[in-house]
């Protein structure tokens, strides 16, 4: 669990949250906006985590003290952290984290009640929480995460104080990745350009190595070049396991694809995405023509785009692998 001091961008949102611990001015809500995988949670929990401290050390948590160990070992009595269940957050959901709301804290300070992906709650679930928030008891805290606020009431909206989180600018989060992972510059350096200034999909490209992750994406596109639909369909179910992830093949994917055009139509290495490929990629490229690679590029595009806007992301993988399946065979 990290500590205020050691998150990496979003600077003004952080300075913010270390004043209102050390001043004491907390809010009753807060709503953390911004892209998904920007690292949310993770400044809500070391907020949380500072709040809840009985030793703050310049707004942020000691670390040490029973309150921060039981924050990190999520059984903190006062802390309740919304866990999804399904695609929407239920009314029953919402209740079953306020009922501790009208009560003192367990700890004697304050109740902090998490709510990630906060758009996602019914319109009576959000009506419920509403209740609470426009009369909140004192020492009650809320935190609602949300990458699309549009999607919230605006009567809940207008409760929350806004703290908006930004993409992570590319060289701040190389050189963050690098310091908290032990990372060189060069390694750091793809997955911190891939992950649109989000942690959370530059960590998913580093897991396992980026090495690692180019392979990946370097065998899925050979495997799917000679693929029968029914393997295609396969390759879908296994690459949708995880959504971060398969964000991430596809956005390598599309380096794939746009080296064997440069390959094709330059006959050179050396501005290729993936130049210890090359190999391959020279191969490769004779199995297609310009035309295609850049409707391929388009087509994994227009599918990266959609699993982004929130569609199933193995249903959008399998129209895209269907379409991208057995093209080597036919031209
Ligand atoms: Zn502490």
């Amino acid at each position: 669990m990290r500590f205020l001091r050691e998150i990496i961008g979003h600077r003004p949102v952080i300075r913010t949250l270390l004043n209102t611990v050390a001043s004491g001015r907390v809010a009753h809500a807060y709503l953390f906006t911004g892209p998904e995988g920007v690292g949310k949670e993770t400044v809500a929990l070391a907020f949380a985590r500072a709040l809840l401290c009985s030793r703050p050390v310049d707004g942020d948590a000691c670390g040490l003290c029973r309150e921060c160990r039981q924050v990190e070992h999520h059984n903190h009595p006062d802390l309740c952290v919304l866990q999804p269940d399904g695609n929407t957050i239920k009314i029953e959901q919402i209740r079953a984290i306020l009922r501790r709301a009208p009560y003192r804290s367990y700890q004697g300070g304050r109740k902090i009640f998490l709510i990630p992906g906060a758009e996602a709650m019914t319109a009576e679930a959000a009506n419920c929480l509403l209740k609470t928030l426009e009369e909140p008891p004192g020492d009650t805290l809320f935190i609602l995460l949300s990458a699309r606020p549009h999607a919230l009431l605006p009567t809940v909206l207008s409760r929350c104080q806004r703290c908006t989180f930004q993409a992570i600018p590319a060289p701040e989060l190389a050189a963050g990745l690098a310091a908290l992972y032990g990372l060189t510059e060069e390694e750091a350096h793809l997955p911190a350009l891939l992950s649109g200034g989000s942690m959370g999909k530059a960590l998913a490209c580093i897991s396992g190595s980026t090495g690692d992750t180019r392979a990946e994406a370097g065998r899925l596109a050979l495997s799917l070049g000679r693929a029968g639909p029914l393997e295609a369909l396969e390759l879908a179910e296994k690459t949708a396991e995880s959504r971060d992830r398969a964000l991430c093949l596809l956005e390598i994917l599309i380096c794939w694809y746009r080296d064997l055009l440069i390959w094709l139509e330059s006959g050179e290495t050396g501005f290729l995405y993936n130049p210890d490929q090359s190999e391959e990629i020279r191969r490769e490229a004779g199995c297609y023509d310009a035309r295609r690679l850049v409707e391929i590029i388009e087509a994994i595009g227009a599918a990266k785009n959609k699993i982004e806007a929130n569609a199933n992301t193995r249903l959008a993988l399998e129209a895209l692998f269907l379409r991208l399946a057995g093209l080597v065979a036919t031209v």
